[in-house]
């Protein structure tokens, strides 16, 4: 593990990265960005047909019609820290994440 990474008190500490969200999967709680601090991921709506159609913009956004369901999308990667919060809070067990020593091998 590289000696970057430690907690406040020293001790050892490895960051687990939220890579994907599998769409087929979430059910779009929101859960998981209710407790990120780092704007990850965000709710995007999709057709029936599982395209994306976009990001929403939180008013009720129908997308001309053709909105299905609402999933979460890692949109913004890179500024996650590897916390782990939004893996706990996910009900559908449908995230993905990468430890850092993983990422850098
Ligand atoms: S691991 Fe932490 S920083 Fe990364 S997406 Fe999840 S809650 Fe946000
Ligand atoms: S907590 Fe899980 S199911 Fe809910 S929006 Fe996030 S990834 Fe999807």
């Amino acid at each position: 593990m590289p000696d970057a990474f430690k907690t406040r008190d020293g001790s050892s500490w490895e960051p687990s990265y939220l890579t994907t969200i599998d769409g087929g999967t979430c059910i779009g709680c929101g859960r998981c960005y209710k407790v990120c601090s780092r704007g990850v991921m965000h709710l995007y709506g999709v057709d029936d047909e599982g395209k994306i159609l976009g990001r929403s913009s939180g008013d009720d956004d129908d997308f001309d019609g053709e909105l299905n369901r609402m999933i979460m999308v890692v949109d913004n990667a890179g500024a996650c820290i590897g916390c782990s919060a939004c893996s706990r809070v996910c009900p559908k067990n449908c995230q993905t994440h990468v430890e850092a020593s993983a990422l850098a091998a």
